[in-house]
């Protein structure tokens, strides 16, 4: 039997626009297309960062944010520091 034991495991990455912080937990995402069909001007996968944080405003990011099917996108707003997991 092979194991293979990803170095990618429990990777959060953190996209801030100074007012909200969208988080993206790779090894969660079902690659659904949600996001990046739905916003693309902040969702776009052809992209390094693939986030483009300032790509809209805060309140479309939110929303789109909660519609992440797999938990993989989440957001905080940096004000209050709580986690709104989608
Ligand atoms: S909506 Fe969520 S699960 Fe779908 S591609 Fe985007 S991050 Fe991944």
């Amino acid at each position: 039997m092979y194991i293979y034991i990803s170095m990618d495991d429990n990777i959060k990455k953190e996209y801030s626009n100074g007012e909200v912080t969208v988080t993206w937990e790779p090894q969660l995402c079902q690659h659904s297309t949600k996001c990046w069909k739905e916003l693309a001007g902040v969702f776009d996968p052809r992209k390094k960062p693939w986030i483009n944080i300032s790509g809209a405003e805060t309140e479309a990011i939110i929303q789109q944010v909660k519609q992440c099917p797999s938990g993989a996108l989440g957001y905080f707003m940096n004000d209050k520091g709580t986690d709104n997991k989608a």
